[in-house]
């Protein structure tokens, strides 16, 4: 569903992808083709149809999933245009000035092309913000509010059930292909860095318990999902708020909850992991292949001073020390972070020590993002704000760093066998990931001999033959499985 993506004003699914915890650079990431795909096996004639524009980070996505499971189970029909739809959905992104602005140009779209419009999500939590620039949306509810979101649909579109025909697919309404899904672990979080307003707006730390996730995990293997993508704002506090309690057999606790979805089969990889030092238990179950060795850890940046001026958890970690110790249990580990250039008071002097650092920790996959005032943030009123330009050149440097590192790390690979995801296949080639990427955020592995017969959710080794700056080519050994 793409929003603003033009042929047949299609909505989107994906819009512009940026969450604090692990803020990607990557460009909006439109994918009319998943909506299509899930139109397909959900509409009917004569329906009570919604459409939906879910923007934002892989937890807004979630929370889309959600919504749209719950309308699906009531009878509802999904429809991947506007002209089709008794009502929108947008569900909004609030995390930086730029994504409110997309957020509201998004929401003016589908008021434009439908008129019938309820808003949701992050941005919701600032409802006059919205009915300010458009007076005319029908509900405003904020993040997590599904009962909200559900009456506000009945309301504008009242259900027209039918218990012989509205049976939901096993795995729930799903926006990401189907063999891989994201799957939530808590919400919320108990820090307070400085830049950030997801605590405003999402509230401390909600874990949900530990056998409801491992037995959504299930049916998710169960539907054919091959790779489950383990978020929340901070997944190492994982069960912190309910003292790592023990029901029916599962422990709320990062390490046993890896362990238990490691135990599933599928691919399980882990994001927006702090590095407390509990985290060092988690990589032994790396090494033994029961969780993906790959961490996504959003450092933020190196520099004590600018760590403690963020107020970032883990500040005080001696993160070199870390990385060190879980390599030297798990050699294979990839590691991808984001980090924060010209966050205000950032001197040149603390910009160096980041670039230390970086090149001693040889990360393998890194975003960055020039620092951004955020409205109700209170890193806007810190002393001494970087200049645009030097924000840029900052920026400019630590990515070219950043991609000698990845360019290396890379060339490494070539001549070696790898286990490969596939994600896509077309006439030229397959699109794959290795267990060192992570979909949308990282690169790929395009294979481009041998790959006749794959389909997308095939586990495959192949052989690294070209390494560029972010991907890698190869040639396909096996069959998959
Ligand atoms: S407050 Fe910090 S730890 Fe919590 S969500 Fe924001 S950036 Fe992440």
């Amino acid at each position: 569903m793409a929003r603003g993506h033009g042929a047949g004003n299609a909505l989107s699914s994906v819009g512009w992808i940026a969450y604090v915890a692990g803020m990607t650079s990557n460009p909006p990431d439109l994918r009319p083709d998943i909506a299509q795909a899930m139109v397909r096996e959900t509409r009917r004639d004569g329906q009570p149809t919604v459409g939906i524009v879910s923007l934002g980070c892989p937890k807004a996505l979630v929370d889309s999933e959600r919504i749209l499971t719950r309308l699906r189970a009531e009878g509802y029909g999904i429809s991947p245009d506007y002209a089709g739809a008794d009502a929108v959905i947008v569900n909004t992104c609030g995390f930086l000035d730029t994504a409110k602005a997309e957020s509201l140009e998004a929401i003016g779209e589908a008021l434009n092309e439908n008129g019938r419009v309820i808003v949701t999500g992050c941005l919701g939590a600032e409802p006059e913000y919205i009915t300010g620039a458009h007076p005319k949306v029908l509900a405003v509810t904020g993040p997590q509010q599904y009962e909200q979101v559900l009456d506000a649909v009945h309301a504008a579109v009242p259900p027209a059930p039918d218990p012989f025909v509205d049976l939901l697919p096993a795995s729930g309404v799903k926006l990401t292909p189907r063999h891989y899904s994201y799957l939530k672990i808590s919400e919320g979080c108990n820090h307070k860095c400085k830049f950030c307003i997801i605590p405003d707006m999402r509230g401390r730390l909600v874990s949900r318990p530990a056998h409801a996730v491992v037995r959504e995990a299930e049916r998710l293997v169960e539907a054919g999902v091959r790779e489950l993508l383990v978020i929340s704002q901070d997944t190492s506090a994982y069960g912190l708020d309910i003292r790592h309690a023990e029901e029916r057999g599962y422990r709320a606790h990062i390490v046993d909850l890896a362990r238990d979805l490691g135990a599933l089969g599928a691919w399980v990889r882990l994001h927006y992991v702090y590095p407390y030092p509990h985290v060092r238990d988690l990589v032994p179950l790396m090494a033994e292949g029961l969780v993906l060795p790959y961490l996504d850890i959003p450092f933020q940046h190196a520099d004590p001073g600018v760590l403690r001026r963020m107020a970032r958890p883990a500040a005080a970690a001696k993160t070199l020390d870390e990385i060190a110790a879980w390599r030297a249990i798990c050699p294979e580990l990839a590691l991808r972070s984001t980090f924060i250039v010209g966050y205000p008071g950032e001197t040149e002097a603390e910009f160096q020590v980041l670039l230390d650092w970086l090149e001693e920790a040889q990360l393998d996959r890194v975003g960055c993002f020039q620092y951004e005032n955020v409205k109700g943030a209170r890193s806007n009123g810190l002393p001494d704000h970087v200049p645009d330009e030097v924000k840029r050149e900052r920026w400019e440097r630590f990515m070219e760093a950043a991609q000698q590192i990845s360019e290396a790390k890379l060339a490494a690979k070539v001549g070696q066998h790898l286990q490969v995801i596939v994600d896509e296949v077309d006439p030229e080639a397959a699109t794959c990931r290795t267990m060192a990427d992570a979909p949308e955020i990282d690169g790929n592995l395009f294979v481009d001999q041998g790959f006749e017969g794959l389909a997308p959710g095939d586990i495959v080794t192949v052989e690294v033959e070209e390494a560029g700056e972010y991907d890698l080519w190869g040639r396909c050994l096996s069959s998959p499985r």
